[in-house]
């Protein structure tokens, strides 16, 4: 199956190893994801995330990979990836071909990758390279995103990391899958407990702004139920109601083939409904990506 260029996100790019850029919905252009994660490290292990196949795979191979990224590499990679999209040049390759021209614009810098980036011993360091980069090359309207699955809002350098973030003209997009704690427990398959991640936004939406982003997806026949979605309306009025600065919420399902063979899209319609509820029960601004 031929993907498009929004569902076709591999975390490399021609011969990097951390940079790579891709047509990102949520962006609405191209993205350049900075990969903090070279030993695929994370706390969650989704059931929706593709990078988890070559975890278990690549398991004892990346036993032995460090975590650590080389900034000079970052800083050159940085640099040739910049270059590459602002000529158009990128475009003229076979992943890139179909980026329709309204989406030919570079829109941000994500730290994301194959892992959780704040992990990364190096996040805060990484992140003041490349707001550098960005003010020396570009435009600050080209903002820094962290994507990021709200587990280490409290860490000294998550708070670092952050803070320049959002000095710089940047947002931070936290994961919150969590429609109840089970849903949490089936869907990101962690230790950490759902009442600490409810308390990290609840500090971190009281510190930054931020948008929380949620994935709704089909789970073998089932799909969200209606108590599932009020529970979710609840813990987002009750960070709200914390003093949380929520500046909107990103609703997406399934875009690109799941590595669990379970876990499908919900469609158009389903997306829609489940909106509606959000809508109805927050006070939130509200946007939905569909699966294509
Ligand atoms: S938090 Fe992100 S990188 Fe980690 S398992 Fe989930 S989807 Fe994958």
């Amino acid at each position: 199956m031929k993907l498009s260029p929004t569902q076709n996100h591999p975390s490399f790019y021609r011969k990097q190893d951390i940079v790579y850029p891709v047509v990102s919905r949520r962006s609405g252009g191209v993205s350049i994801g900075i990969n903090l994660s070279p030993s695929k490290k994370c706390n969650f292990a989704c059931t929706y995330c593709q990078v988890n196949y070559h975890r278990l795979l690549e398991k004892a191979v990346l036993s032995t990979v460090s975590p650590k990224i080389d900034l000079d590499k970052l800083n050159k990679e940085v640099e040739e990836t910049v270059k590459a999209v602002l000529s158009g040049e990128i475009f003229s390759e076979e992943r890139f071909r179909e980026t329709p021209f309204e989406q030919r614009v570079l829109r941000d810098f994500a730290f994301s990758g194959d892992g959780e980036p704040t992990l990364s011993p190096q996040f805060p360091d990484a992140v003041r390279l490349v707001a550098q980069k960005r003010d020396d090359l570009l435009h600050e309207s080209v903002k820094l995103v962290l994507i990021t699955n709200s587990t280490t809002f409290r860490n000294p350098q998550t708070i670092r990391g952050c803070d320049e973030i959002i000095e710089r003209n940047g947002e931070i997009w936290a994961k919150f899958d969590g429609l109840n704690a089970n849903v949490y427990h089936s869907i990101n398959r962690s230790s950490i407990p759902f009442e600490m991640i409810i308390d990290n936004l609840i500090f971190a939406s009281s510190r930054w702004p931020i948008k929380i982003q949620t994935m709704f997806l089909r789970n073998d026949k089932t799909i969200p139920s209606r108590e599932e979605i009020a529970s979710y309306i609840e813990i987002l009025n009750r960070i709200a109601s914390k003093g949380g600065n929520i500046t909107g919420l990103q609703l997406y399902t399934v875009a690109r083939p799941p590595v669990e063979s379970n876990i499908s899209a919900l469609n158009q319609v389903e997306m829609d409904a489940i909106a509606e509820e959000v809508r109805k029960g927050t006070c939130l601004s509200t946007e939905v990506f569909y699966s294509r």
